[in-house]
Protein backbone atom coordinates (compact mmCIF):
# COMPACT_ATOMS: atom_id res chain seq x y z
CA UNK A 1 0.00 0.00 0.00
CA UNK A 2 1.37 3.43 -0.85
CA UNK A 3 2.49 5.12 2.75
CA UNK A 4 1.49 8.65 0.76
CA UNK A 5 -2.00 8.16 0.91
CA UNK A 6 -4.01 11.06 2.70
CA UNK A 7 -6.88 9.05 3.62
CA UNK A 8 -6.39 5.25 4.26
CA UNK A 9 -9.18 2.45 5.55
CA UNK A 10 -9.04 -0.53 8.30
CA UNK A 11 -11.25 -3.17 9.12
CA UNK A 12 -13.34 -2.65 11.83
CA UNK A 13 -12.45 -6.23 13.52
CA UNK A 14 -9.03 -4.90 13.24
CA UNK A 15 -7.63 -7.21 11.00
CA UNK A 16 -6.48 -5.20 7.81
CA UNK A 17 -5.75 -1.32 8.02
CA UNK A 18 -3.76 0.78 5.88
CA UNK A 19 -6.00 0.30 2.79
CA UNK A 20 -6.59 2.15 -0.01
CA UNK A 21 -9.88 3.44 -1.15
CA UNK A 22 -9.63 1.11 -4.59
CA UNK A 23 -8.94 -2.25 -2.00
CA UNK A 24 -11.88 -1.37 0.08
CA UNK A 25 -14.06 -0.67 -2.69
CA UNK A 26 -12.95 -3.80 -4.80
CA UNK A 27 -13.07 -6.41 -1.64
CA UNK A 28 -16.34 -4.90 -0.15
CA UNK A 29 -16.44 -6.85 3.06
CA UNK A 30 -12.74 -7.49 5.13
CA UNK A 31 -11.53 -10.88 5.30
CA UNK A 32 -11.69 -10.94 9.06
CA UNK A 33 -15.75 -10.05 8.34
CA UNK A 34 -15.26 -6.85 9.43
CA UNK A 35 -16.59 -4.09 7.82
CA UNK A 36 -13.65 -1.24 6.39
CA UNK A 37 -14.08 2.67 7.92
CA UNK A 38 -11.79 5.64 6.93
CA UNK A 39 -8.60 5.80 9.70
CA UNK A 40 -9.82 9.20 10.52
CA UNK A 41 -13.29 11.10 10.03
CA UNK A 42 -12.13 14.17 7.82
CA UNK A 43 -13.42 17.76 8.53
CA UNK A 44 -15.15 20.14 6.99
CA UNK A 45 -12.81 22.69 5.47
CA UNK A 46 -13.21 25.94 7.31
CA UNK A 47 -15.33 28.46 4.96
CA UNK A 48 -17.41 25.16 3.29
CA UNK A 49 -20.48 27.17 4.57
CA UNK A 50 -19.96 29.36 1.95
CA UNK A 51 -17.51 28.05 -0.29
CA UNK A 52 -20.18 25.26 -1.43
CA UNK A 53 -23.49 26.69 -1.03
CA UNK A 54 -24.31 27.00 -4.17
CA UNK A 55 -22.69 24.16 -5.99
CA UNK A 56 -24.29 21.47 -7.96
CA UNK A 57 -25.37 18.11 -6.69
CA UNK A 58 -21.78 16.64 -8.57
CA UNK A 59 -19.68 20.04 -7.65
CA UNK A 60 -20.57 19.03 -4.09
CA UNK A 61 -19.90 15.29 -4.22
CA UNK A 62 -16.42 16.05 -5.56
CA UNK A 63 -15.94 18.22 -2.84
CA UNK A 64 -16.60 15.71 0.06
CA UNK A 65 -15.70 12.42 -1.90
CA UNK A 66 -12.02 14.42 -2.16
CA UNK A 67 -11.78 14.27 1.67
CA UNK A 68 -12.25 10.60 1.74
CA UNK A 69 -10.51 9.68 -1.93
CA UNK A 70 -6.74 10.42 -1.72
CA UNK A 71 -6.11 12.16 -5.26
CA UNK A 72 -2.66 10.38 -5.46
CA UNK A 73 -5.23 7.37 -5.89
CA UNK A 74 -7.99 8.97 -8.43
CA UNK A 75 -6.90 12.29 -9.86
CA UNK A 76 -9.42 14.87 -9.20
CA UNK A 77 -10.66 15.32 -13.07
CA UNK A 78 -11.07 11.34 -12.82
CA UNK A 79 -13.41 11.68 -9.85
CA UNK A 80 -15.40 14.42 -11.51
CA UNK A 81 -15.99 12.72 -14.61
CA UNK A 82 -16.66 9.49 -13.02
CA UNK A 83 -19.09 11.61 -10.33
CA UNK A 84 -20.48 13.58 -13.63
CA UNK A 85 -21.71 10.04 -15.70
CA UNK A 86 -23.00 8.57 -12.71
CA UNK A 87 -25.46 11.70 -12.21
CA UNK A 88 -26.32 11.89 -15.69
CA UNK A 89 -28.91 9.65 -15.52
CA UNK A 90 -30.86 11.40 -12.96
CA UNK A 91 -33.97 12.52 -14.29
CA UNK A 92 -34.11 15.64 -12.18
CA UNK A 93 -32.21 18.67 -12.64
CA UNK A 94 -31.27 18.79 -8.81
CA UNK A 95 -30.68 14.73 -8.54
CA UNK A 96 -32.06 14.83 -4.66
CA UNK A 97 -34.28 17.91 -4.76
CA UNK A 98 -35.86 19.18 -1.69
CA UNK A 99 -40.00 19.56 -1.34
CA UNK A 100 -41.89 21.51 1.38
CA UNK A 101 -44.32 19.07 2.65
CA UNK A 102 -45.76 21.00 5.10
CA UNK A 103 -45.02 24.68 5.49
CA UNK A 104 -46.72 24.99 8.67
CA UNK A 105 -44.74 22.31 10.21
CA UNK A 106 -41.28 22.81 8.73
CA UNK A 107 -41.60 19.67 7.31
CA UNK A 108 -39.81 18.83 4.20
CA UNK A 109 -39.15 15.80 2.12
CA UNK A 110 -35.93 15.06 0.50
CA UNK A 111 -36.85 12.74 -2.97
CA UNK A 112 -34.26 10.24 -3.28
CA UNK A 113 -36.08 8.79 -6.71
CA UNK A 114 -35.09 10.15 -9.84
CA UNK A 115 -32.55 7.92 -10.37
CA UNK A 116 -32.83 5.02 -13.39
CA UNK A 117 -34.59 2.44 -10.71
CA UNK A 118 -36.71 4.73 -8.78
CA UNK A 119 -35.01 3.98 -5.70
CA UNK A 120 -32.46 6.54 -3.57
CA UNK A 121 -30.19 2.97 -4.08
CA UNK A 122 -29.29 4.44 -7.79
CA UNK A 123 -27.62 7.64 -5.63
CA UNK A 124 -24.87 4.70 -4.03
CA UNK A 125 -24.83 2.50 -7.28
CA UNK A 126 -25.04 4.15 -10.27
CA UNK A 127 -21.69 6.19 -8.68
CA UNK A 128 -20.21 2.43 -7.48
CA UNK A 129 -20.49 1.14 -11.21
CA UNK A 130 -18.69 3.95 -12.61
CA UNK A 131 -15.60 3.35 -9.98
CA UNK A 132 -15.83 -0.58 -10.73
CA UNK A 133 -15.15 0.20 -14.60
CA UNK A 134 -12.89 3.55 -14.17
CA UNK A 135 -10.51 0.45 -11.73
CA UNK A 136 -10.94 -2.01 -14.06
CA UNK A 137 -10.01 -0.21 -17.28
CA UNK A 138 -6.75 0.86 -15.41
CA UNK A 139 -6.08 -2.17 -14.48
CA UNK A 140 -6.71 -3.69 -17.81
CA UNK A 141 -4.32 -1.05 -19.65
CA UNK A 142 -2.65 -2.69 -22.69
CA UNK A 143 -4.08 -6.00 -21.66
CA UNK A 144 -5.62 -8.42 -23.22
CA UNK A 145 -7.45 -12.11 -23.56
CA UNK A 146 -7.24 -14.10 -20.52
CA UNK A 147 -4.89 -11.33 -18.59
CA UNK A 148 -7.74 -9.17 -18.38
CA UNK A 149 -9.09 -8.72 -14.87
CA UNK A 150 -12.55 -9.52 -14.77
CA UNK A 151 -14.52 -8.60 -11.76
CA UNK A 152 -17.91 -11.14 -10.88
CA UNK A 153 -20.35 -8.96 -8.88
CA UNK A 154 -22.63 -11.21 -7.07
CA UNK A 155 -25.96 -9.98 -4.75
CA UNK A 156 -29.21 -11.10 -3.20
CA UNK A 157 -31.32 -8.54 -3.48
CA UNK A 158 -35.50 -8.38 -2.13
CA UNK A 159 -36.23 -5.41 -4.83
CA UNK A 160 -34.35 -2.49 -4.71
CA UNK A 161 -30.57 -3.34 -4.50
CA UNK A 162 -30.73 -5.59 -7.29
CA UNK A 163 -32.55 -3.42 -9.97
CA UNK A 164 -30.29 -0.45 -8.76
CA UNK A 165 -27.19 -2.64 -8.91
CA UNK A 166 -28.05 -3.92 -12.69
CA UNK A 167 -28.66 -0.25 -13.72
CA UNK A 168 -25.02 0.91 -12.66
CA UNK A 169 -23.57 -2.24 -14.03
CA UNK A 170 -25.07 -2.94 -17.24
CA UNK A 171 -22.79 -2.98 -20.77
CA UNK A 172 -19.97 -2.23 -18.21
CA UNK A 173 -16.98 -4.13 -19.84
CA UNK A 174 -14.95 -7.06 -17.72
CA UNK A 175 -17.59 -6.65 -15.57
CA UNK A 176 -20.43 -9.00 -15.05
CA UNK A 177 -23.43 -8.82 -12.36
CA UNK A 178 -25.54 -11.73 -10.76
CA UNK A 179 -28.40 -11.21 -8.69
CA UNK A 180 -30.44 -13.60 -6.95
CA UNK A 181 -34.15 -13.22 -6.27
CA UNK A 182 -36.52 -15.51 -4.34
CA UNK A 183 -38.77 -16.67 -7.00
CA UNK A 184 -42.66 -15.08 -6.45
CA UNK A 185 -41.30 -12.77 -3.28
CA UNK A 186 -40.26 -9.39 -5.07
CA UNK A 187 -42.72 -7.21 -6.70
CA UNK A 188 -43.98 -7.93 -10.18
CA UNK A 189 -42.28 -4.28 -11.28
CA UNK A 190 -39.14 -4.85 -9.18
CA UNK A 191 -38.80 -8.09 -11.32
CA UNK A 192 -39.69 -6.83 -14.49
CA UNK A 193 -36.79 -4.05 -13.50
CA UNK A 194 -34.78 -6.96 -13.23
CA UNK A 195 -35.03 -8.84 -15.84
CA UNK A 196 -35.86 -6.81 -18.77
CA UNK A 197 -31.86 -5.67 -18.60
CA UNK A 198 -30.68 -7.69 -21.56
CA UNK A 199 -27.06 -6.41 -21.55
CA UNK A 200 -24.84 -9.67 -21.42
CA UNK A 201 -23.08 -9.32 -18.59
CA UNK A 202 -26.35 -9.38 -16.60
CA UNK A 203 -27.69 -12.26 -14.95
CA UNK A 204 -31.18 -12.78 -13.07
CA UNK A 205 -30.92 -16.10 -10.71
CA UNK A 206 -34.49 -16.83 -9.25
CA UNK A 207 -34.08 -19.19 -6.20
CA UNK A 208 -36.81 -21.37 -4.78
CA UNK A 209 -37.21 -20.00 -0.87
CA UNK A 210 -36.88 -16.58 0.80
CA UNK A 211 -34.26 -13.11 0.79
CA UNK A 212 -32.73 -15.19 3.52
CA UNK A 213 -31.59 -18.08 1.35
CA UNK A 214 -30.54 -16.02 -1.55
CA UNK A 215 -27.91 -13.97 0.73
CA UNK A 216 -26.88 -17.35 2.59
CA UNK A 217 -26.11 -18.67 -1.06
CA UNK A 218 -23.77 -15.42 -1.74
CA UNK A 219 -22.51 -15.36 1.44
CA UNK A 220 -21.19 -19.01 0.81
CA UNK A 221 -20.23 -18.13 -2.72
CA UNK A 222 -17.89 -15.10 -0.97
CA UNK A 223 -16.90 -17.24 1.51
CA UNK A 224 -15.29 -20.26 -1.19
CA UNK A 225 -11.85 -19.52 -1.91
CA UNK A 226 -11.93 -21.46 -5.13
CA UNK A 227 -14.07 -18.87 -6.83
CA UNK A 228 -12.13 -16.09 -5.38
CA UNK A 229 -9.24 -16.66 -6.87
CA UNK A 230 -10.80 -17.47 -10.12
CA UNK A 231 -13.51 -14.97 -10.57
CA UNK A 232 -12.76 -11.97 -8.36
CA UNK A 233 -16.01 -11.72 -6.27
CA UNK A 234 -17.38 -8.11 -5.58
CA UNK A 235 -20.14 -6.79 -3.64
CA UNK A 236 -22.59 -4.69 -4.24
CA UNK A 237 -24.56 -4.74 -1.15
CA UNK A 238 -25.03 -2.09 1.47
CA UNK A 239 -21.64 -2.37 2.82
CA UNK A 240 -19.67 -1.64 0.18
CA UNK A 241 -18.00 1.86 1.75
CA UNK A 242 -18.51 3.23 -1.47
CA UNK A 243 -22.05 3.30 -0.96
CA UNK A 244 -21.80 5.18 2.23
CA UNK A 245 -19.45 7.80 0.98
CA UNK A 246 -21.92 8.80 -2.34
CA UNK A 247 -25.15 9.18 0.23
CA UNK A 248 -23.35 11.74 2.14
CA UNK A 249 -23.76 14.45 -0.69
CA UNK A 250 -27.17 14.79 -0.36
CA UNK A 251 -27.77 15.80 3.25
CA UNK A 252 -25.16 18.41 2.46
CA UNK A 253 -26.91 19.14 -0.86
CA UNK A 254 -30.39 19.45 1.45
CA UNK A 255 -28.90 21.78 3.91
CA UNK A 256 -27.74 24.27 1.48
CA UNK A 257 -31.60 23.62 0.13
CA UNK A 258 -33.11 24.42 2.89
CA UNK A 259 -30.91 27.03 4.60
CA UNK A 260 -31.39 28.89 1.03
CA UNK A 261 -35.25 29.11 1.50
CA UNK A 262 -36.20 33.08 3.33
CA UNK A 263 -37.53 31.48 6.39
CA UNK A 264 -34.01 29.89 7.13
CA UNK A 265 -30.77 30.99 8.32
CA UNK A 266 -27.52 28.98 8.27
CA UNK A 267 -28.06 28.99 12.42
CA UNK A 268 -31.83 27.06 11.86
CA UNK A 269 -31.68 23.80 13.73
CA UNK A 270 -32.66 20.97 11.70
CA UNK A 271 -33.26 17.35 12.24
CA UNK A 272 -32.88 14.57 9.59
CA UNK A 273 -35.50 11.29 9.63
CA UNK A 274 -34.44 8.25 7.84
CA UNK A 275 -36.51 5.47 7.22
CA UNK A 276 -33.74 2.58 7.87
CA UNK A 277 -33.31 -1.25 7.33
CA UNK A 278 -29.74 -1.93 7.02
CA UNK A 279 -28.23 1.57 8.44
CA UNK A 280 -26.45 2.05 5.22
CA UNK A 281 -29.11 5.60 4.26
CA UNK A 282 -28.52 7.18 7.72
CA UNK A 283 -24.87 6.59 8.62
CA UNK A 284 -24.23 8.34 6.01
CA UNK A 285 -25.80 11.14 7.16
CA UNK A 286 -23.59 10.18 10.71
CA UNK A 287 -20.89 10.73 9.11
CA UNK A 288 -21.95 13.83 7.18
CA UNK A 289 -22.70 15.35 10.97
CA UNK A 290 -18.99 14.30 12.29
CA UNK A 291 -17.45 16.14 9.51
CA UNK A 292 -19.10 18.90 10.79
CA UNK A 293 -22.62 19.29 8.97
CA UNK A 294 -25.18 21.07 11.90
CA UNK A 295 -27.60 18.47 12.20
CA UNK A 296 -28.85 18.47 15.72
CA UNK A 297 -30.48 15.05 15.62
CA UNK A 298 -30.79 11.90 13.11
CA UNK A 299 -33.98 9.87 13.60
CA UNK A 300 -34.21 6.22 12.53
CA UNK A 301 -37.58 5.05 12.02
CA UNK A 302 -37.86 1.29 11.21
CA UNK A 303 -40.70 -0.62 10.19
CA UNK A 304 -41.69 -3.30 12.70
CA UNK A 305 -38.21 -5.17 12.27
CA UNK A 306 -37.35 -2.56 15.10
CA UNK A 307 -33.85 -4.37 15.96
CA UNK A 308 -32.27 -0.37 15.82
CA UNK A 309 -34.95 0.87 17.62
CA UNK A 310 -34.97 -1.84 20.59
CA UNK A 311 -31.42 -1.04 20.65
CA UNK A 312 -32.34 2.21 21.78
CA UNK A 313 -35.15 1.97 23.72
CA UNK A 314 -33.59 -0.82 25.68
CA UNK A 315 -30.92 1.00 27.07
CA UNK A 316 -28.26 -0.48 24.56
CA UNK A 317 -29.80 -4.42 23.97
CA UNK A 318 -28.82 -5.59 20.23
CA UNK A 319 -30.84 -8.13 20.03
CA UNK A 320 -31.92 -10.27 17.16
CA UNK A 321 -35.25 -11.37 19.47
CA UNK A 322 -37.17 -8.81 21.41
CA UNK A 323 -35.65 -9.58 24.93
CA UNK A 324 -38.75 -11.28 26.34
CA UNK A 325 -39.66 -13.51 23.81
CA UNK A 326 -38.82 -16.75 24.21
CA UNK A 327 -41.38 -18.28 21.63
CA UNK A 328 -39.34 -19.59 18.24
CA UNK A 329 -40.91 -17.06 15.12
CA UNK A 330 -39.73 -18.51 12.46
CA UNK A 331 -36.91 -16.90 10.61
CA UNK A 332 -37.40 -13.85 12.68
CA UNK A 333 -38.33 -11.35 9.77
CA UNK A 334 -41.41 -10.07 9.42
CA UNK A 335 -43.12 -9.57 5.90
CA UNK A 336 -44.42 -5.82 6.22
CA UNK A 337 -45.46 -3.27 3.29
CA UNK A 338 -41.50 -1.87 3.26
CA UNK A 339 -40.11 -4.68 2.25
CA UNK A 340 -36.64 -2.70 1.93
CA UNK A 341 -36.44 -2.55 5.34
CA UNK A 342 -37.58 -6.45 6.17
CA UNK A 343 -33.97 -6.94 8.11
CA UNK A 344 -32.87 -8.94 11.35
CA UNK A 345 -29.69 -7.22 11.92
CA UNK A 346 -28.72 -3.85 10.34
CA UNK A 347 -24.99 -4.65 9.03
CA UNK A 348 -23.58 -0.92 8.97
CA UNK A 349 -25.12 -0.48 12.63
CA UNK A 350 -21.29 -2.26 13.47
CA UNK A 351 -19.52 1.32 12.00
CA UNK A 352 -21.46 3.58 14.61
CA UNK A 353 -20.45 1.21 17.28
CA UNK A 354 -16.88 1.03 15.88
CA UNK A 355 -16.40 4.89 15.91
CA UNK A 356 -18.58 5.17 19.60
CA UNK A 357 -16.06 2.38 21.00
CA UNK A 358 -13.11 4.49 19.80
CA UNK A 359 -14.06 7.61 20.99
CA UNK A 360 -15.23 6.70 24.54
CA UNK A 361 -12.10 4.20 25.37
CA UNK A 362 -10.24 6.49 26.73
CA UNK A 363 -6.80 5.13 26.85
CA UNK A 364 -3.40 6.22 26.46
CA UNK A 365 -2.88 6.99 22.61
CA UNK A 366 -5.10 6.52 19.20
CA UNK A 367 -3.35 3.24 19.09
CA UNK A 368 -4.81 2.07 21.81
CA UNK A 369 -8.24 3.23 21.01
CA UNK A 370 -8.45 2.25 17.81
CA UNK A 371 -7.22 -1.44 19.33
CA UNK A 372 -10.34 -1.20 21.99
CA UNK A 373 -12.67 -0.56 19.57
CA UNK A 374 -11.75 -3.56 17.49
CA UNK A 375 -11.61 -5.58 19.79
CA UNK A 376 -14.86 -4.16 21.57
CA UNK A 377 -16.91 -4.93 18.05
CA UNK A 378 -15.04 -8.44 17.69
CA UNK A 379 -16.38 -9.80 20.66
CA UNK A 380 -20.26 -8.49 20.14
CA UNK A 381 -20.66 -9.11 16.86
CA UNK A 382 -19.27 -12.84 17.71
CA UNK A 383 -21.91 -13.00 20.81
CA UNK A 384 -24.86 -11.25 18.22
CA UNK A 385 -23.76 -14.56 16.05
CA UNK A 386 -23.39 -16.84 19.24
CA UNK A 387 -26.19 -15.80 21.82
CA UNK A 388 -28.33 -13.91 19.13
CA UNK A 389 -27.29 -10.54 20.73
CA UNK A 390 -25.19 -8.65 22.86
CA UNK A 391 -25.27 -5.19 24.87
CA UNK A 392 -22.90 -2.38 24.88
CA UNK A 393 -21.84 -0.27 27.82
CA UNK A 394 -22.97 3.14 28.94
CA UNK A 395 -20.76 5.29 27.09
CA UNK A 396 -21.67 3.58 24.05
CA UNK A 397 -25.16 4.23 24.32
CA UNK A 398 -24.96 7.59 25.63
CA UNK A 399 -22.66 8.60 22.50
CA UNK A 400 -25.29 7.09 20.38
CA UNK A 401 -27.88 9.10 21.74
CA UNK A 402 -25.97 11.88 21.83
CA UNK A 403 -26.56 11.74 17.30
CA UNK A 404 -29.72 9.79 17.20
CA UNK A 405 -33.52 8.93 18.10
CA UNK A 406 -34.86 6.14 17.06
CA UNK A 407 -39.34 5.57 15.55
CA UNK A 408 -40.93 2.46 15.34
CA UNK A 409 -43.91 2.59 12.77
CA UNK A 410 -46.34 -0.25 12.31
CA UNK A 411 -48.14 -2.04 9.58
CA UNK A 412 -51.34 0.30 10.08
CA UNK A 413 -49.49 3.23 10.75
CA UNK A 414 -47.67 3.30 7.51
CA UNK A 415 -50.74 3.02 5.86
CA UNK A 416 -52.68 5.20 7.34
CA UNK A 417 -50.30 7.64 6.93
CA UNK A 418 -50.20 7.51 3.35
CA UNK A 419 -53.17 8.42 3.51
CA UNK A 420 -53.39 11.46 5.54
CA UNK A 421 -50.86 12.82 3.89
CA UNK A 422 -52.32 12.48 0.51
CA UNK A 423 -55.58 13.77 2.23
CA UNK A 424 -53.60 16.95 4.16
CA UNK A 425 -50.48 17.89 2.41
CA UNK A 426 -50.63 19.42 -1.23
CA UNK A 427 -47.11 20.49 -2.09
CA UNK A 428 -46.65 23.92 -4.96
CA UNK A 429 -42.99 23.33 -5.39
CA UNK A 430 -42.48 19.61 -7.07
CA UNK A 431 -41.49 19.06 -10.07
CA UNK A 432 -43.05 16.10 -12.66
CA UNK A 433 -41.58 13.20 -11.13
CA UNK A 434 -42.87 12.86 -7.97
CA UNK A 435 -46.31 11.51 -7.89
CA UNK A 436 -49.67 13.30 -6.76
CA UNK A 437 -53.08 13.34 -7.59
CA UNK A 438 -53.61 15.65 -10.72
CA UNK A 439 -57.31 16.25 -9.30
CA UNK A 440 -57.05 16.99 -5.57
CA UNK A 441 -52.72 17.78 -5.77
CA UNK A 442 -52.59 15.49 -2.53
CA UNK A 443 -49.07 13.97 -2.66
CA UNK A 444 -48.15 9.98 -2.87
CA UNK A 445 -45.70 8.73 -0.22
CA UNK A 446 -44.49 5.52 -0.85
CA UNK A 447 -44.15 2.87 2.01
CA UNK A 448 -40.84 3.50 3.03
CA UNK A 449 -41.05 6.72 3.29
CA UNK A 450 -44.36 7.36 4.53
CA UNK A 451 -42.77 5.40 7.93
CA UNK A 452 -40.15 8.19 7.38
CA UNK A 453 -42.82 10.74 7.65
CA UNK A 454 -44.89 9.06 10.50
CA UNK A 455 -41.52 9.60 12.79
CA UNK A 456 -41.13 12.96 11.52
CA UNK A 457 -44.31 14.10 12.98
CA UNK A 458 -43.75 12.49 15.91
CA UNK A 459 -40.79 14.22 16.41
CA UNK A 460 -42.26 17.42 15.15
CA UNK A 461 -44.58 17.40 18.68
CA UNK A 462 -42.23 16.98 20.52
CA UNK A 463 -39.71 19.49 18.55
CA UNK A 464 -42.13 22.31 16.96
CA UNK A 465 -39.47 24.53 16.77
CA UNK A 466 -36.63 22.58 14.73
CA UNK A 467 -37.08 21.88 11.16
CA UNK A 468 -37.84 18.54 9.82
CA UNK A 469 -35.70 16.70 6.45
CA UNK A 470 -37.38 13.57 5.91
CA UNK A 471 -35.95 11.25 3.24
CA UNK A 472 -37.85 10.10 0.55
CA UNK A 473 -36.38 6.48 -0.54
CA UNK A 474 -38.83 5.62 -3.03
CA UNK A 475 -41.47 6.31 -5.88
CA UNK A 476 -44.47 4.87 -4.90
CA UNK A 477 -45.32 3.23 -8.08
CA UNK A 478 -42.58 1.04 -7.21
CA UNK A 479 -45.06 -0.13 -4.20
CA UNK A 480 -48.13 -0.65 -5.72
CA UNK A 481 -50.18 -2.74 -3.94
CA UNK A 482 -49.40 -0.90 -0.09
CA UNK A 483 -50.20 2.64 -1.77
CA UNK A 484 -53.75 1.12 -3.39
CA UNK A 485 -54.13 -0.46 -0.55
CA UNK A 486 -54.06 3.09 1.31
CA UNK A 487 -55.41 5.18 -1.39
CA UNK A 488 -58.41 2.87 -3.36
CA UNK A 489 -61.01 4.70 -1.67
CA UNK A 490 -59.89 8.25 -1.71
CA UNK A 491 -61.22 11.32 -4.00
CA UNK A 492 -59.05 11.95 -6.78
CA UNK A 493 -56.99 8.64 -6.70
CA UNK A 494 -56.16 6.88 -9.86
CA UNK A 495 -53.06 4.30 -9.94
CA UNK A 496 -51.89 5.16 -13.65
CA UNK A 497 -51.63 8.49 -13.07
CA UNK A 498 -48.73 6.96 -10.22
CA UNK A 499 -47.24 5.31 -12.80
CA UNK A 500 -43.86 7.22 -14.83
CA UNK A 501 -43.86 6.26 -18.11
CA UNK A 502 -40.74 4.05 -17.73
CA UNK A 503 -42.76 2.03 -16.20
CA UNK A 504 -45.36 1.11 -18.59
CA UNK A 505 -45.69 -1.83 -20.54
CA UNK A 506 -42.62 -2.79 -18.81
CA UNK A 507 -43.93 -5.97 -17.26
CA UNK A 508 -45.10 -7.30 -20.81
CA UNK A 509 -41.38 -6.61 -22.56
CA UNK A 510 -38.90 -9.15 -22.92
CA UNK A 511 -36.91 -10.39 -20.24
CA UNK A 512 -34.24 -12.93 -19.06
CA UNK A 513 -33.76 -15.18 -16.29
CA UNK A 514 -32.61 -18.50 -15.36
CA UNK A 515 -34.30 -20.68 -12.64
CA UNK A 516 -31.79 -22.42 -10.27
CA UNK A 517 -33.08 -25.76 -9.95
CA UNK A 518 -34.38 -26.58 -6.33
CA UNK A 519 -31.76 -28.42 -4.02
CA UNK A 520 -28.79 -27.21 -6.30
CA UNK A 521 -27.24 -25.48 -3.42
CA UNK A 522 -24.81 -22.61 -3.52
CA UNK A 523 -22.45 -25.29 -5.33
CA UNK A 524 -25.04 -25.25 -8.36
CA UNK A 525 -24.72 -21.68 -7.96
CA UNK A 526 -21.62 -21.51 -8.28
CA UNK A 527 -21.34 -24.10 -11.45
CA UNK A 528 -23.89 -21.61 -13.22
CA UNK A 529 -22.05 -18.64 -12.20
CA UNK A 530 -18.84 -20.43 -14.07
CA UNK A 531 -20.55 -21.42 -17.14
CA UNK A 532 -22.76 -17.79 -17.80
CA UNK A 533 -19.41 -16.41 -17.80
CA UNK A 534 -17.84 -18.32 -19.90
CA UNK A 535 -20.89 -18.10 -22.37
CA UNK A 536 -20.52 -14.59 -21.89
CA UNK A 537 -16.97 -14.14 -23.47
CA UNK A 538 -17.52 -16.69 -26.27
C1 LIG B 1 -32.73 0.06 0.93
C2 LIG B 1 -33.92 0.88 1.22
C3 LIG B 1 -34.16 1.42 2.51
C4 LIG B 1 -33.25 1.15 3.69
O1 LIG B 1 -31.99 1.74 3.59
P1 LIG B 1 -30.78 1.22 4.50
O2 LIG B 1 -29.59 1.90 3.98
O3 LIG B 1 -30.74 -0.26 4.31
O4 LIG B 1 -31.10 1.59 5.90
C5 LIG B 1 -35.28 2.21 2.69
N1 LIG B 1 -36.15 2.43 1.69
C6 LIG B 1 -35.96 1.93 0.46
C7 LIG B 1 -36.97 2.19 -0.59
C8 LIG B 1 -34.84 1.15 0.18
O5 LIG B 1 -34.67 0.64 -1.05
Amino acid sequence: MSPTLSQKYLSTRGGSYGLSFEDVVLKGLASDGGLFIPEQIPTLPPNWESEWRDLSFEDLAFHIMSLYVSPEEIPPEDLKDIIKRSYSTFRHSERTPLVELDGKQNLYLLELFHGPTFAFKDVALQFLGNLFEYFLVRMNKGKEGKDRHHLTVVGATSGDTGSAAIYGLRGKKDASVFILFPKGRVSPIQQAQMTTVLDANVHNLTVEGSFDDCQDIVKSLFADPELNSTHNLAAVNSINWARILAQMTYYFYSYFSLTKSPNFSKDSKMRFVVPSGNFGDILAGWYAKRMGLPAERLVIATNENDILDRFFRSGGHYTKKPLNQTEPQGDGVRETHSPAMDILVSSNFERLLWSLAYETAGLKSAEENRKHACESVSNWLNQLKSQGGFSVPSAVLEGAKADFESERVSNDQTISNIRSIYTSCFPSNIGPGSAKSSKTGGYILDPHSAIGVAASLRSIQRNPSIAHISLSTAHPAKFAEAVDLALRNENGYDFNEVLPQEFIGLEQRESRMTSVPAGAGWQGVRELVKEEIDKEQL
